[in-house]
This record gives C-alpha cells, sequence and structure tokens, in this order.
C-alpha cells in the first residue's frame, strides 16, 4: 500500500561519536541551525571552529561563547568535516567563495538541507564524501532540547560515498547535536529536499497560513470581531494541533465536541476539493521539475525584491499578533523572538526552516504503535 514502509530508525546505540574524536569539524554559519550544532557538538567532546564573516552579526555572538571563530576559509581550510549552515539561498555563493577550495579527497562536505546539492548549486568534487543530518526542528529547539538531556529527530542522507564511512560518519554527527537521542531516519537529498519544501508550501507554512487568513478575513468580512476571529481561526488552531501532536486525529477528534466532529467530516472535504489536490500536484510538480527552486534562486540572485515586498505586506496584514495578546499565555522564548527583526541573538524566528516535525516528547516509532494500536484513552478526556 503506497504510504506504509518499515524504515530503520537509528538511535545512540547505532552511532559511534568517538569517530569524530580527533577530527575537526567547521560549522559555517552561526544562525538558528549553526550556533546549535557549534554548541551541541562542543558539549559532546568534538572539536569545533565556526566559520564566518568577519564584521557579520554572527561574529561576537559565536566569540562570546568561546568557539574558535575564523574566516570562512581558514574555518573550512583547518576542518576534516564541512557543515553548510549558511542560509540555503547564500549557500552556493559561499561555497564557491571560501569552501570549495578546501573541499578535497578525504574530506566530508555535509548540509542540514538538501537543496543546494540536489539542484547542483553546489556540485562537490569526487574523493569527497557528501552526506546531510536535517534536523526536523528550528534550531533553537535543537539547542534547548540537547540542554534537557533529550533530542530533536533528524533526517540522515548520504549523497556520495567516496570513504566508505561517510554514513558511520553522518550518524556520529547526529549523535554529537542529540539526534540519535530522538531517532534519526534514513533518506536521500531528492527525498528530504521535495518532501521538505512540500510540506513547507502546501501544508505547514504556505497552506496554513493562507487556511488562517482566508478564514480569517471571511468572518471580519461578514461583521464579526476581528479579536473574536483572530481566536477562532489563529490561537484555537495551536490547542487543536497539540492534540493531534499527543494522538493523532483520532484523538483530537475525540477531545473536540460532537458538533464540532460533525462539521469536520461534513465541510472539512468540501474545503480541500478535488481542485485544491490537484493544484497540490502542480505544486510538487514545480518541485521535482526544479522550477521553484530556479524561481527562487534567481529572485535570490537578484536581492529579493519581491520577497522583501511579500514580507512587508504580509507583516502589514489584518491578523496581527496584538490582536491575540490580551488573554495569550507567555509565548515559549523560542517562539516569541522577534519575527525576521533585527536579531540580538541567532535567529529565533520559525520561518522558512520550520522542518514540519515538532521536537518535544517526538514519540519514536514504538509509541506510534502504540497509539495505533490501543487509540485515545477515554480518560485522557
Ligand atoms: P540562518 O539564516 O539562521 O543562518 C544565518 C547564519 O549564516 C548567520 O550566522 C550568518 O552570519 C551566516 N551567513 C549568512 N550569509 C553568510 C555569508 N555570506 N558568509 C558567511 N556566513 C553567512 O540559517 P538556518 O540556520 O535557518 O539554516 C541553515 C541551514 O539549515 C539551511 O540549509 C537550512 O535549510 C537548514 N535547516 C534550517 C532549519 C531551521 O530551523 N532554521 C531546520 C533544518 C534545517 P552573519 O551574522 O554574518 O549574517
Ligand atoms: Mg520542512
Amino acid at each position: 500500500m503506497p504510504g506504509t514502509s518499515s524504515l530503520r530508525v537509528y538511535y545512540d546505540a547505532d552511532a559511534d561519536l568517538g569517530r569524530l574524536r580527533g577530527r575537526t569539524v567547521a560549522i559555517i554559519g552561526y544562525g538558528s541551525q549553526g550556533h546549535a550544532h557549534a554548541l551541541n557538538l562542543r558539549e559532546s567532546g568534538v572539536t569545533v571552529i565556526v566559520g564566518l564573516r568577519p564584521g557579520g552579526g554572527s561574529w561576537a555572538r559565536a566569540t562570546a561563547e568561546k568557539l574558535d571563530v575564523r574566516p570562512v576559509a581558514d574555518a573550512a581550510r583547518a576542518a576534516n568535516l564541512i557543515m553548510m549552515l549558511v542560509p540555503d539561498q547564500d549557500g552556493r555563493a559561499v561555497y564557491e567563495q571560501d569552501v570549495a577550495a578546501a573541499v578535497v579527497p578525504g574530506k566530508t562536505l555535509m548540509f542540514a538541507h538538501g537543496f543546494n546539492v540536489h539542484f547542483k548549486q553546489i556540485v562537490p568534487p569526487t574523493g569527497v564524501d557528501v552526506s546531510m543530518v536535517a534536523p526536523k526542528s528550528p534550531g533553537h529547539l535543537v539547542r534547548s532540547e540537547f540542554q534537557a538531556g533529550r533530542g530533536v529527530p533528524a533526517l540522515v542522507a548520504v549523497e556520495r560515498d567516496a570513504s566508505d564511512h561517510a554514513l558511520a560518519d553522518a550518524l556520529a554527527y547526529a549523535a554529537g547535536i542529540g539526534c540519535t537521542r530522538a531517532g534519526v531516519l534514513p533518506t536521500t537529498f531528492r527525498e528530504e529536499t521535495e518532501s521538505d519544501l512540500f510540506g513547507e508550501q502546501v501544508v505547514l507554512c504556505g497552506g496554513v497560513t493562507a487556511l488562517i487568513k482566508a478564514g480569517f478575513e471571511t468572518l471580519v468580512a461578514a461583521g464579526y470581531a476581528p479579536e473574536l476571529a483572530y481566536f477562532e481561526c489563529l490561537h484555537e488552531l495551536k490547542l487543536i494541533v497539540d492534540l493531534m501532536y499527543r494522538g493523532g486525529m483520532k484523538f483530537m477528534r475525540y477531545s473536540i465536541s460532537d458538533t464540532a466532529e460533525y462539521g469536520d467530516y461534513t465541510r472539512g472535504p468540501t474545503l480541500i476539493t478535488s481542485a485544491v489536490r490537484a493544484r497540490m500536484q502542480q505544486i510538487l510538480a514545480d518541485i521535482q521539475s526544479g522550477a521553484f527552486a530556479r524561481e527562487w534562486i534567481e529572485e535570490s540572485r537578484q536581492g529579493g525584491p519581491n520577497f522583501q515586498r511579500m514580507r512587508r505586506e504580509q507583516n502589514d496584514h489584518l491578523i496581527r499578533e496584538d490582536l491575540g495578546r490580551p488573554r495569550r499565555p507567555p509565548a515559549p522564548r523560542w517562539a516569541g523572538a522577534p519575527v525576521r527583526g533585527p536579531a540580538s541573538g541567532p535567529r529565533g524566528d520559525i520561518t522558512p526552516g520550520v522542518r514540519g516535525a515538532p521536537a518535544r516528547g517526538t514519540p519514536g516509532p514504538a509509541a506510534r504503535a502504540d497509539r495505533r494500536d490501543g487509540g485515545p484513552q477515554r480518560a485522557d478526556r
């Protein structure tokens, strides 16, 4: 049956952190992911150098953590493993200018997202291991979960195995940042890139924000108070998603009223019509063909004029945070950082990189199986 699989999941016992001892890891970039990888690896006993542009905002932050911070080219040259953690749209330029010369046979080039390799923006030379450890979580959770003794799940992939131990090295890296505590799933650069783009465009970022806005605007246009519309269409979404996260749709539906459940079954499918599904297929086709990547690369090359304009327009949209502020409980610190504002620390928002699966307490496959068998417990009501 499509959609079923029995993927092998790697845990601590499958990884040998010792593989990284005596080697040096260069973390290129010190943003959402970069700061978490650098600090977690150091605390795992790995020798870390952070590669940055002198004068950039991150330089002082990484230095303040007493990390060994060097210009990108110096860091890449000194390292055995080079992890690229700059924004994807800058990856190619950073690689060509400062990293490529250091990527010689015997070294390992790593990524946290397959975009630049899959879409051939970065073409590493032969003789080099090319692998990916992609945490399924914003960087701030990669860090805070590690500090709490846990970890976030991740994907692992090997694009090129020149050494014959690229997977073992990638798993060692995943262990160093805490991901094998939660579970690491094998994938390919292609599968990770395409499914990640699809998820963020259709469901997690594009789909959900468009749905919220359309619902909000429909209520407001019909004369309902914007504050009320905000709570209905945005605030309560978190509560519903929390229930689904905890026990799947069945548990969520168990918890809501019968009236809500009846409305769910009868109205939801009339909203996500076959036309919407056809649109989803087209979005996927544009990802698979590389059309979306070409568009985004070209946009970035021009300095992102449309991207900046849309960001401004969207920030001015009627759904503003302050509508919900009076009665909202304080947001967790990582969620409350200014959205794309001038950063005072490593980037705090959960924008394009939000890698789908939430992290906290993510159940392993065993927990998922339990849930399927047992279903939600009435006592939870
Ligand atoms: P960020 O936008 O947070 O990275 C910013 C960092 O990159 C800063 O340290 C910045 O330094 C540095 N940087 C930017 N341009 C350059 C440059 N030209 N030269 C040197 N350094 C530069 O990136 P993310 O952490 O979001 O993403 C990194 C990778 O991780 C991407 O491949 C992304 O797809 C992937 N990923 C991201 C996730 C997330 O949650 N954000 C989740 C999973 C994967 P400066 O201060 O000098 O500007
Ligand atoms: Mg994603």
